[in-house]
């Protein structure tokens, strides 16, 4: 599971590739904003389409 860093609005703009699928994700498929408090820039999403977890590091 790769952690990618990707500006904040840039991914909110344009939407974030699923790393394993190519599914194009976006904010509705956001699981946790906040999931490791130590970690506050990292989220975390769902795949949709292959269920596959997602973690962008938005900086
Ligand atoms: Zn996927």
């Amino acid at each position: 599971m790769g952690r990618q860093n990707v500006p904040r609005d840039q991914w909110l703009d344009l939407g974030y590739e699923c790393p394993h699928c190519g599914e194009q994700l976006d904010e509705s498929m956001v699981y946790s904003w906040r999931p490791m408090p130590e970690d506050p820039k990292i989220l975390l999403l769902y795949c949709p389409n292959c269920g596959d977890r997602v973690q962008i590091n938005h900086i």
